[in-house]
């Protein structure tokens, strides 16, 4: 028995617009950086997040450019995140490097918009006192990500099915092309064992792996 649903509407452009290639240099995710501790780590060890090679030209001499400060909204403890960029010799090329709990484009940490989105705690072990200290994301702010959470996931579905991966077509196969961008978190989060406060930031980073300004939110 099929039970047919309402379509999920278009996502807003700026979640699909593609910046020019002509840009020099610019976003890394370092996909298994998950929390502050990791990230100090990672910006004081002088290899720590120095790119292998420069995607524009394949250099692999890159230098550190300089660091910047991301403010972060609603954010429980610092607001505030620092970033490192690097460029490369060859071409000067600047790359920055965001930690993969950092939301681009939202002002926010993943684990903040998860947790607006689903209810879901960052972990388990998460104690209530500290879970109350949370700041409260406003309610516009949360409607204009709710709307987007359930927006259509097509565009991304495409892509995740053509990149070519095994893992991930078989994943486009079971979401079809009226999914939502909820269901993907829900269908990734369910084929890859990922915990909660995770989940978001772990298909964004995905998404950008395969398709660069392509954004989940
Ligand atoms: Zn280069």
């Amino acid at each position: 028995m099929s039970r047919r649903r309402l379509l999920p509407p278009e996502p807003p452009p700026c979640l699909l617009r593609r910046r020019p290639s002509s840009q020099k240099g610019g976003t890394l995710i370092a996909e298994d950086v998950w929390d502050r501790g990791e990230h100090e780590q990672r910006l004081c060890a002088p290899d720590g997040y120095r790119p292998s090679f420069c995607r524009k030209c394949s250099g692999v001499v890159l230098h550190v450019h300089d660091y910047r400060e991301r403010r972060l909204r609603a954010e429980p403890g610092r607001p505030v995140a620092r970033i490192i960029r690097h460029s490369c010799v060859a071409c000067a090329a600047i790359w920055q490097t965001l930690p993969a709990f950092l939301a681009r484009h939202l002002w926010r940490t993943w684990p903040v918009v998860e947790r607006a989105m689903t209810g879901a705690r960052a972990t388990a072990a998460e104690p209530d006192r500290r879970a109350a200290a949370w700041p409260k994301v406003p309610e516009r702010t949360q409607r204009r990500w709710r709307s987007r959470w359930f927006a259509a996931a097509r565009f991304l579905v495409r892509i995740v099915a053509a990149c070519g991966e095994e893992i991930w077509a078989a994943l486009a196969q079971t979401l079809g092309l009226d999914a939502t961008r909820a269901d993907l978190v829900a269908a990734y989060a369910a084929s890859i064992a990922t915990p909660a406060g995770r989940r978001l930031g772990a298909v964004a980073a995905l998404i950008d792996r395969l398709e660069p300004q392509v954004r989940l939110m």
